[in-house]
């Protein structure tokens, strides 16, 4: 087993929410059971949804929080080469595609297909003489080569098949973005991160990066999808939803903050805790009574 080697990667679009507090708890003490390091990352790649100052606010609420990251952050902003380089290597499965949003969904209504999300593969023998590309997609297999399946350690046995259920994928955006696909596989290698914890409105992504990372000869890490945290209408908390900053005004984050987000993670501290520091001592046996006792997935190695 490679060491442990876990990661918080949040988009800076605003302040740390409740929601994004308990995905970065999980991680964060996944980390500290496994005795690994725990590496933070902010994925600023659209520029437009980015907030500035909002990485700079997330920094200092994680650190409010008492939890420390072992490496150097990296911001993907500043890694657009490495992209262009994966870019480059996924060039026999990569091909220019023209089509707007409208078209995609208009052209699989044609088709009598349900979902208008899934791209109908419009692209994929060319695009037509004196038509600019726009993105940039990832053929995707045909046939069983197309089912990828995998372990969560939370939600057990996964499945999806690439073609029918997603189709071929953009790893550059029409804007010129690169696609969150593409970023967080390139960099989850680049971290060698062995362990993904993160939120289950991320575990539709997981096949793509599975198949992202065997094409570019990466290794697939391990993965566990915490649930998310709705509001009182059942929406994802996000900053669309009009999340708040978990920390706005608190002068007291171990019971404003803290110990609400344990709780979410259904995790049971043996003792109330009187300090931030005794929250993470208590919460890591919690989480370690959690998940390496129910599961046998996950014991520290
Ligand atoms: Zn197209």
């Amino acid at each position: 087993m490679l060491p442990y080697r876990g990661r918080f990667a949040p988009s800076p679009t605003g302040p740390l929410h409740m929601g994004s507090l308990v995905a970065a708890m999980a991680s964060y003490l996944d980390a500290r059971a496994h005795a690994g390091i725990w590496l933070l990352r902010i994925e600023d790649l659209d520029f437009e949804r980015s907030v500035k100052g909002a990485d700079r606010e997330i920094i200092q609420s994680l650190q409010r929080c008492g939890m420390q990251w072992d490496e150097e952050i990296i911001w993907q902003s500043a890694r657009t080469i490495h992209y262009q380089d994966a870019l480059d290597k996924l060039k026999p499965w990569v091909f220019p595609c023209a089509c707007s949003r409208k078209e995609i969904a208009d052209s699989r209504v044609r088709m009598g297909l349900s979902n208008a999300q899934i791209y109908p593969g419009t692209c994929r023998n060319g695009i037509q003489n004196g038509v600019t590309a726009k993105a940039f997609r990832l053929r995707v297999p045909d046939g069983k080569a197309s089912e990828i399946h995998f372990h969560d350690r939370l939600l057990g046995f996964q499945w999806q098949d690439l073609s029918a259920e997603v189709g071929d994928f953009v790893l550059k955006r029409a804007d010129g973005f690169w696609a969150y696909q593409l970023g967080v596989v390139v960099d989850d290698a680049e971290q060698r991160i062995t362990h993904i914890v993160r939120g289950s409105d991320l575990l539709d992504s997981t096949a793509r990066q599975i198949y992202l990372q065997s094409l570019l000869g990466y290794s697939t890490p391990f993965y566990l999808h915490i649930p998310v945290v709705n509001n009182a209408d059942g929406e994802k908390l996000s900053k669309q939803t009009g999340a708040l900053a978990f920390d706005k005004g608190s002068k007291d984050l171990l019971n404003d903050a803290l110990c609400p987000a344990a709780e979410f993670l259904n995790l049971r501290l043996s003792t109330k805790p009187t300090s931030i520091t005794q929250f993470w001592e208590y919460a890591t046996d919690a989480w370690k009574q959690k998940f390496f006792t129910d599961q046998g997935q996950s014991r520290p190695q």
